[in-house]
């Protein structure tokens, strides 16, 4: 999406945020209220907390999540809730209302990490090297508990509500095995939540448009010729290259991203009549110049303030704008080379990451990371390979939240937890492969307080010291039972389908 249209997607949103047209009707408010206090019931509490963690107990890493995917698939079978199996090698995806569209989907994350639980507690991961230390064993408990719940509100679902439990998120892309198995193609809109010790527990946090950067990972192998270290002559040594090659990846960002991109910028636009239009700039500003427009990688803008006026007698929008982003990062997170004091090696490998919002500056960066790497190497006569391992660790575009869903959350998440528990996020420069179900059906993706000021600080996520508060369980839970249900309350079955046949649907 270019400037110009961010400009009016936000001033368009910002408008309509004025008018209640996304209120929940009292049956809808009614029934998803008390989801909240259905997930509390120690019946089901107890339940989840069981089950989350038996599945701590055993992690398993991405597209290895044999023993989580039948867990899910026993507990389904208790519920008599029907599922396809299997979708993108462990995934499982289930079915709970009339069989018939219009279909809403909620997803939870199955995989774990591969890292060394720290804690000691009675439930502790009992496979070495392996760890729920991402929070996704509570992923999957929320989405089990929110499926108990609407089974027994199944009467009242106008639609049908889709349970995608999918494999490797961790870097392994199991959104986009998700999809290209076809598995929710019907689906028309979608709802993801993450646990995170940002937020107080009972509070949830996100924003529309831009909330988490595009993502990509590459190696790179520096080979040069080993030898004796106090003989430097006869070897070309990769040591002294890498560190070249990583100080020159350090400049990417720093020399090559336009500087403002990240700075505050201020213009004003009008909206007139039906037509849209950015027609105005402020004039001690070149910012908002169009041929910049055009050319900019804009990621993300957001209306500061804005005031309607009449002006030769049209409407008036005029928003002042604060717009950046377009942020970029490179790490080098991984080196290795030589195991000797004295030793010159034979080659050295790096591995990181780099992200970015637009695509644009995702790209630039791919490319100049090939190009840096090989060039900066030769300049100290070494080879080099780049490999970005699409195969393994696909890229994961930005997370874009829908606007339209944005409200629908707000109307919910308000009406259960109060609207002042819900809060406005920044965008993060963390990455999710929720983004893949967002490039083709409306999604929305929101955090989930679970930090608690009077016990212990809870550590962040993927840190071996990663703890959940259990607590949490039935407030996702509920969430993602209410997001759910009363969106197909608000979206009701438009054109007569087929029988309920879930195969014939989806
Ligand atoms: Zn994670
Ligand atoms: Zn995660």
């Amino acid at each position: 999406m270019n400037f110009l249209n961010w400009v009016h997607f936000f001033i368009v949103f910002h408008v309509f945020a004025g008018t209640p047209h996304f209120s929940l009707t009292d049956s809808s408010k009614q029934l998803t209220t008390n989801f909240l206090d259905a997930a509390k019931r120690p019946e089901v509490f107890d339940w989840m907390v069981r089950i989350r963690r038996k599945l701590h107990e055993n992690p398993e890493l991405g597209y290895e999540e044999f023993e989580t995917s039948r867990l899910i698939r026993e507990e389904l079978d208790k519920l008599g809730i029907p599922y396809k199996h299997p979708v993108a090698i462990t995934g499982v995806i289930g079915f709970i209302g009339t069989g018939r569209s219009p279909f809403v989907a909620i997803r939870a994350d199955m995989d774990a990490l591969s890292m060394q639980e720290m804690v000691e507690w009675e439930h502790k991961s009992k496979v070495p090297e392996k760890m729920h230390a991402c929070g996704h064993d509570a992923h999957v408990t929320m989405l089990l508990g929110a499926a108990k719940i609407l089974k027994e509100h199944e009467k009242e679902i106008q639609g049908t509500v889709v349970l995608v439990f999918q494999p490797a998120e961790e870097g392994g892309g199991g959104a986009k095995k998700i999809l290209d198995a076809g598995a929710i193609e019907n689906v028309t809109a979608i709802f993801g939540l993450h646990v995170t010790p940002a937020f107080r527990l009972g509070e949830v946090a996100s924003r529309p448009g831009p909330l988490l950067a595009g993502s990509g990972f590459f190696e790179a192998i520096i080979s040069g010729k080993g030898g004796h270290a106090a003989i430097p002559q006869h070897s070309i040594d990769p040591i002294l290259a890498t560190s070249n090659v990583i100080i020159s990846l350090q400049h990417l960002v720093s020399r090559e991203a336009d500087p403002l991109d990240s700075q505050v910028k201020f213009g004003h636009t009008r909206i007139s009549g039906e037509k849209d239009v950015m027609a105005e700039h402020n004039s001690s500003s070149h910012l908002f110049d169009k041929r910049d427009l055009g050319s900019k990688p804009w990621a993300s803008c957001t209306i500061y303030l804005y005031d309607k006026m009449l002006f030769q007698g049209h409407s008036i929008l005029r928003a002042f704008l604060i717009a950046s982003i377009s942020p970029q990062v490179v790490t080098v997170g991984k080196l290795e080379g030589g195991n000797a004091f004295n030793v010159i090696p034979d080659s050295v490998t790096i591995g990181g990451t780099f992200r970015a919002f637009s695509k644009q500056s995702f790209e630039q960066l791919r490319k100049r990371i090939e190009q840096v790497v090989t060039a900066q190497a030769a300049v100290q006569r070494c080879n080099a390979t780049v490999n970005f391992l699409e195969e393994e660790k696909p890229f994961f575009p930005a997370t874009i939240n829908n606007g339209d869903l944005h409200k629908h959350f707000q109307t919910v998440a308000g009406n259960l937890l109060g609207i002042n528990k819900v809060n406005d996020m920044q965008p993060s420069m963390g990455a999710e492969d929720f983004s893949f179900y967002q490039e083709v059906i409306p999604g929305y993706f929101f955090m989930l307080g679970m930090q608690n000021p009077t016990l212990e600080k809870l550590e962040q996520l993927h840190s071996p010291y990663f703890k959940i508060n259990e607590d949490v369980l039935p407030y996702g839970a509920a969430l993602h039972a209410s997001l759910a249900v009363s969106y197909l309350l608000k979206h009701p079955q438009d054109l007569p389908s087929a029988e309920g046949k879930y195969h014939d649907e989806l």
